[in-house]
């Protein structure tokens, strides 16, 4: 499988509109601090899905020649999550997507004007699409009540997708997650500080140790990072276009 970060940015993305800090200018002048919304690429030669549609998906399929997706899985019912989905309008129809009930009712009252094919999953359960096995499982991502870090499986090679977490992550998910060939972790900020909804870098990397990560990747990242080139020296930042193979 090969699995591409179509996009990097937290929910405002980089540049941010009206700033110019550092990564932002970096961001305007092409740099890979350029940061497009949240949405992740898997491809088997069996197809092709989308964990979480950005609201830069348009541009993301094109940049990539993309007019066709086998499914669709959402992480939780947060704008920059899911809001790109109406892109597919007049592209593809019938799309099968596929997540947490609470996240789907959200995000289907929102696409009313779409008729994609709800597929709704059970946390802990796991399907396969694409030849390959997913398995959503519960985060914490508060207020909101629901929120799914995404598994997926190859064989023996495991791929894990934290979704927008903090650290607090339940007991059970972090046993399914544990050992990942790859670990695509939520980390919003520098470790200045704290966030009640994320996890910073520092965070992220203590997680990737708890579960023992062959390799770490870190995604959902604000402007508040330096220019990628220097803050990628001390964090292993991705950024949009980075793909993996297994
Ligand atoms: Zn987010
Ligand atoms: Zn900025
Ligand atoms: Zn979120």
């Amino acid at each position: 499988m090969i699995i591409t970060l179509l996009g990097t940015g937290d929910a405002v993305g980089t540049p941010k509109i009206g700033c110019s800090c550092p990564a932002c200018l970096d961001a305007h002048a092409g740099g890979k601090s350029r940061r497009l919304r949240f949405s992740v690429l898997v491809e088997s030669p069996a197809g092709r899905i989308l964990i979480d549609t950005s609201p830069d998906l348009r541009w993301q399929l094109l940049k990539r020649g993309i007019s066709h997706v086998d499914g669709v899985i959402w992480t939780h019912s947060h704008y920059d999550h899911y809001a790109g989905f109406g892109d597919f309008h007049r592209i593809q129809s019938g799309v099968n997507v596929y997540g947490l009930k609470n996240t789907l009712d959200y995000i289907l009252n929102y696409l009313s004007f779409m008729k994609p094919v709800r597929h709704d999953v059970y946390p802990y359960s796991t399907f396969d699409l694409i030849d390959l096995g997913f398995m959503l499982v519960e985060v914490s991502h508060p207020p909101l009540e629901e929120s799914a870090g995404v598994i997926i499986m190859n064989g023996r090679r495991k791929v894990v997708i934290t979704g927008d977490t903090t650290l607090d992550i339940p007991e059970k998910s972090l046993e399914l997650m544990s050992r990942p060939d790859l670990l695509i972790a939520d980390a919003i900020i520098p470790p200045r500080g704290k966030v009640a909804k994320h996890m910073n870098s520092r965070d992220a990397m203590e997680l990737a140790s708890l579960l023992d990560a062959r390799n770490v990747v870190l995604t959902h990242l604000s402007h508040n990072f330096p220019p990628h080139d220097e803050a990628v020296k001390e964090w292993p930042l991705g950024y949009d276009g980075m793909e993996f193979g297994f």
